[in-house]
């Protein structure tokens, strides 16, 4: 008999042993499918052995090992076990929670061979000066195809509308698909291989021929036509541009750079140039995004960059199907680029040769339940355990990685000017809102300005970073406030459907015709939304054409899609929205940019708040004037003499940074601190007070070096009925935290919790 032990998901955190029969070959890393209990679960093998300490009537037999294609390397248990250890969660939780769907299920997966396209043997005769010139994007895909046989991928590479072109050139008959597993036959001819002049392109001024698999690299045994790929080599790059890439590209092994760029500095040509140098050689690359809505979108971009290249997404949007297909297009190597969000992080390259995070500032990279892993980090131990570099980006970067990169633990590279050499970075101007008219919340100068702009016929971009009409509705004879009957926090009044709606739990109300209290009929909206900035912008520019964008306005799938397209199409003069529109979108036409209420976060309780604050506002200030038109940013607010408004104008964020780091190591703040945060949450007050009391009792018994803070309500005391608070444990050494909490851990666990939901949150990022 061998034993197993295998990490299942439930929320302890232990391996279970399990006996496999010795003629059964099993290994760390495959799927097993296992009793558990009166039920069966699937679970992943982490270790082989001889021994258990289980006694020999209890141990049970693994029902089934799973043969397929789908093991986990030992990388990436490795992996996984570092996240279980650091975070404080379930080993078992941790590794199932990691893969996709459809691995967790106990069906063995049947990895199906990837499908190919090639012409038909009508397709080969057809003469195509003879085929409809207006169908262009059949014509390409038969132009290619007529070179060699492709992918889908290689065809979406084309054009948007690729994939559906195809289908209709495969229900005609001038195109079949077949199976990798088919020996391929040249279909027409010319050869099933790529011609040199196809690789590289013409105005190339860096050697980028195609040498295929250079020694170092281990190879991912795919089929040598997927591996082609052309660069487009659209730029020169310049000096400081053409620095970062040298430095990476000498780098041997591990090195963690951090690429900090002004907006329009071309960080993005930098990563492509990057990614070029790898895929040369044969290598993998990871490129880790926050935002699912901007995988589309760059997916698009690097397949224009490098045509044929395989290049495969992974997020959450995608379905189950999608997502195992992708993730085994990474496992097996096909995928040379892996283009995801935080989860991908958790993919398998065997081929892995760089990993790039762009906006490595950005808090979507914090996953904030569950297993509660910051992707960055994962990714630079991952990088590490690797022994490849890895590449931060961000025009602001976070503290964290600012001070890693002063102090030298990572490589700082920089990007001082903007890559286009017309493109000035947009002038910034502060209104004093104390001083002004205002109309609902907009300046009347800033109205001004935006008129001007649609004379013009250039956009405006108005951000503001709350959507409905109004954060609340006050009663006027009383002060009566819209509190929601669920949550501590204020029903956000939504005008265009009347409704009172709690963003914390969802509960919804018709707005009241009379004050609920003291039944007074002057109720009125308090502050402003996206909604009501939009009102006033139809009322005084009647003709114009405004697009809001906020969570409501793109809850259908394609709608941002759609807004996108209507944007670049210049169809649009005053875009209103959140953050959503800060993120990575260039907007050629955009010269104004309206910054309406910031203020909130300057005196926030959340330490954090003015550094995301002033990322966020260089990032919507990027959005103007990218192109050849200079770009003015407006700021209203109610402190124009804020450092945070001075070091933004002046472009100072490394003024702004060392002002910040400066002030949070006097007040003992991260990244000169490191913290856990303990929350719980539960329907009775008593029983949230009294976890928290006795975990803090255990933990000061433990008379360790670290510092424990009291038990506080959470900054969202109550909600959906819950009460919420929370305790911090921070100390100036990571180790010393990890090591407490490796003895706390423990304690926790038994404490009474049963009407309780509590977590360990390591590195919060949320207060
Ligand atoms: P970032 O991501 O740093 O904000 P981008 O990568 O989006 O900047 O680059 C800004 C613009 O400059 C893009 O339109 C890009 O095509 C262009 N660009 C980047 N590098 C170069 C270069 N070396 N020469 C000319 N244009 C460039
Ligand atoms: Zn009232
Ligand atoms: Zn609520």
């Amino acid at each position: 008999m061998q034993i197993v032990r295998v990490a299942l998901d439930v929320p302890l955190s232990t391996l279970f042993d399990y006996t496999v029969a010795k003629d059964i070959a099993v290994a760390p890393g495959q799927r097993v499918i296992v009793p558990f209990g009166r039920r069966q679960m699937t679970g992943v093998v982490m270790e082989c052995g001889a021994t258990t300490n289980m006694a020999p009537e209890r141990i049970k037999p693994v029902k089934q090992v799973l043969h397929d294609s789908a093991a986990l390397s030992a990388g990436l248990l490795d992996l996984l076990r570092f996240c279980s250890d650091y975070y404080h969660y379930p080993i078992g939780q941790a590794t199932l929670s990691a893969l996709p769907a459809r691995l967790r299920s106990d069906k063995p997966v049947i990895s199906k061979p990837v499908s190919s396209y090639r012409l038909s043997a009508s397709g080969t005769a057809l003469d195509l000066d003879t085929f409809p010139k207006r169908k262009v994007v059949q014509r390409r895909i038969l132009m290619k195809l007529a070179e060699q046989p492709c992918n889908l991928a290689q065809i979406k590479s084309l054009s948007a509308t690729a994939g559906t072109r195809l289908k209709a050139l495969v229900a005609e008959g001038w195109v079949e698909s077949f199976s990798l597993a088919t020996p391929l036959t040249p279909p027409s001819a010319s050869s099933g291989q790529a011609k040199p002049s196809d690789i590289t392109s013409s105005h190339s001024t860096m050697p980028s021929k195609n040498d295929g698999q250079v020694a170092g690299y281990p190879t991912c045994g795919r089929g040598e036509q997927i591996a082609q790929y052309t660069f487009d080599n659209a730029h020169t790059l310049t000096g400081e541009q053409q620095q970062a890439v040298d430095v990476v590209n000498s780098a041997r092994g591990y090195t963690c750079f951090l690429l900090h760029g002004i907006t329009g500095s071309g960080k993005t040509e930098v990563y492509v140039h990057l990614m070029h140098h790898v895929l040369q050689r044969g290598g993998q690359i990871l490129l880790l995004v926050p935002e699912i809505n901007l995988t589309p979108q760059l997916e698009l971009y690097f397949h224009s960059r490098f045509p044929g290249v395989n290049l495969v997404s992974l997020h959450s949007g995608l379905s189950e199907g999608e997502r195992l297909h992708n993730w085994q297009q990474a496992q097996t190597g096909a995928a040379q680029i892996v283009l995801g969000t935080r989860l991908s992080v958790f993919a398998e390259l065997p081929g892995l040769a760089l990993i790039i995070v762009d906006e490595e500032h950005d808090s979507s990279f914090k996953q904030q339940d569950g297993l509660r892993y910051s992707a960055r980090d994962v990714a630079i131990f991952h990088a590490n355990q690797r022994g490849v570099p890895i590449v931060l980006g961000s025009a602001t970067p976070s503290l964290e990685s600012y001070h890693n990169a002063q102090s030298g633990r990572y490589r700082m590279l920089k990007l001082t000017g903007r890559a286009l050499a017309d493109a000035r970075l947009p002038t910034m101007r502060r209104i004093n809102i104390n001083q002004t008219v205002m109309h609902h919340g907009i300046s009347e100068n800033l109205l001004r300005e935006i008129g001007q702009r649609i004379a013009r016929k250039e956009q405006s971009l108005l951000f503001i970073n709350r959507r409905g009409y109004a954060p609340v509705l006050m009663c006027g004879g009383c002060g009566w406030l819209s509190g929601c009957k669920h949550c501590a926090g204020k029903m956000v009044l939504h005008l265009n459907d009347k409704r009172l709606r709690c963003h914390h739990c969802g509960y919804q109300l018709h707005v009241p015709h009379a004050c609920p209290s003291c039944g007074s009929a002057g109720l009125h909206p308090v502050g402003s939304g996206t909604q009501r900035v939009e009102s006033v912008l139809r009322e005084r520019f009647p003709e114009a054409r405004i697009l809001r964008v906020d969570r409501d306005s793109t809850r259908n799938k394609r709608a941002w899609q759609t807004m996108r397209e209507r944007i670049h199409a210049n169809e649009v003069d005053i875009l209103v929205g959140t953050q959503m529109l800060a993120k990575g979108h260039d907007f050629p036409a955009l010269t104004l940019v309206g910054a309406l209420n910031p203020d909130g976060a300057l005196y926030s309780s959340d330490f954090r708040a003015a550094e995301k604050l002033f990322a966020q506002l260089v990032q919507v200030a990027g959005r103007a004037g990218r192109a050849d038109k200079p770009g003015e940013v407006i700021i209203q607010t109610a402190f124009p003499d804020h450092p945070l408004f001075r070091a933004l104008q002046a472009h100072d964020f490394e003024g702004w940074a060392a002002s910040q780091l400066a002030e949070r190591k006097m007040a003992g703040f991260p990244p000169f601190m490191y913290q856990a945060m303990l929350r719980a949450e539960g329907k009775q007050e008593a029983d949230v007070y009294t976890f928290l009391d006795r975990a803090h009792a255990a933990a000061v018994e433990l008379r360790h070096t670290v510092e424990i803070l009291g038990v506080v309500p959470a900054s969202l005391p109550r909600r959906a009925n819950h009460i919420r608070a929370q305790l911090l444990i921070q100390s100036m050494k990571r180790k010393e935290l990890q090591q407490f909490l490796r003895n706390w851990q423990p304690l926790l666990d038994t404490l009474p919790a049963q009407k309780l939901r509590w977590s360990l949150d390591v590195d919060p990022l949320e207060f």
